[in-house]
């Protein structure tokens, strides 16, 4: 891809650490180029611990914003002048614009995931729902999710603990549960869609699930969905879709966050199903 260099060009990036294997940079150049607009976006690594740093340094260097990954999104957090809804909701920014010498944190995470699981024929309203972790990609998730008006979310994750804190968020709509084979096969009993969004059968994340006979307890058509994207399917997916289950992996929601960062960047306003359509080949390929 070429992208033209004017003095006018407005910078942007992601920062992380490791952020080198980002896809970003590949797909906000190529929606830039698509659009048309005078911006470049680059990839900066920024060690943990070194956000609010980075941030002075994007300010002086003219910035016009950044996307967040590992490890510091909770970081930014405190640093921003002005936070959108869901970045309060999850304490969690991805993407953050300047503006004016003031900062703006946002976090598109759980709307990208709202709508891919939209985009995926499944309307979460009043559905019963079984999420596998509780990590950072969890969080957006669930709290998400639980603005929908859905019926429950059960959190099952290894650690109990954290599972419970993330339910103290919305206890009304939130429960936890443990990761052991009976707890999954009970809860996915009475599951309408399964997420999981742990990072078991990532690609480059030691192992995998070792049992995933849960999957059978499954009720008819309810789809399952993983946030994994790479490998594009993995072997809950596989099963999954081997017992008849509808399956998606999290490539859409990838692209859709990626879509709504863009538009707070640009404040351009996106066709963003249009846009998703065109990017996913460039990274199916
Ligand atoms: P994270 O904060 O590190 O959380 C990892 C989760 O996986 C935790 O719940 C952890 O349980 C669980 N886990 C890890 N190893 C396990 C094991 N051996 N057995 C049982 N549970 C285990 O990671 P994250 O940022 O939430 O990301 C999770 C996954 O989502 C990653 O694969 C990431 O690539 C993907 N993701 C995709 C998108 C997208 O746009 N599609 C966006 C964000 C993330 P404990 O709490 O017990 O440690």
């Amino acid at each position: 891809m070429q992208v033209e260099l004017k003095n006018t060009t407005k910078k942007l990036c992601v920062i992380g650490d490791p952020v080198l294997h980002s896809k970003s940079p590949l797909l906000q150049n190529a929606m830039l180029q698509a659009l048309g607009l005078d911006y470049i976006y680059l990839c900066q690594p920024v060690k943990a611990g070194e956000a609010a740093r980075w941030l002075e340094a994007a300010k002086t260097a003219g910035y016009a914003g950044f996307n967040a990954t590992m490890p510091h999104k909770e970081d930014l957090l405190p640093l921003m002048d002005v936070l959108d809804e869901d970045a309060r909701l999850y304490r969690s920014v991805n993407t953050v614009c300047i503006k004016d010498d003031k900062v703006y944190g946002y976090n598109t995470d759980g709307q990208g995931f709202l709508q891919a699981l939209l985009d995926a024929g499944f309307d979460p309203r009043g559905r019963r729902v079984v999420l596998l972790g509780a990590g950072g990609a969890a969080k957006a998730v669930a709290l998400k999710l639980a603005q929908q008006r859905v019926a429950s979310v059960t959190i099952c994750n290894r650690t109990l603990e954290k599972a419970q804190a993330l339910c103290d968020r919305a206890p009304e709509v939130l429960s936890p549960a443990g990761f052991d084979i009976d707890t999954l096969r009970a809860q996915a009993a009475g599951a309408d869609l399964l997420v999981n969004c742990t990072s078991l059968g990532m690609a480059g994340a030691k192992g995998g699930f070792e049992d995933l006979s849960f999957l059978e307890a499954l009720p008819a058509g309810a789809p399952v969905y993983d946030l994994i994207y790479a490998p594009a399917e993995t072997a809950l997916l596989a099963r999954a879709r081997a017992l008849g289950h509808p399956a998606f992996n999290g490539l859409s929601m990838l692209l859709y966050q990626a879509v709504f960062a863009l538009e707070h960047f640009t404040g351009v306003s996106i066709d963003a199903p249009a846009m998703v359509r065109r990017l996913a080949p460039l990274l199916e390929a």
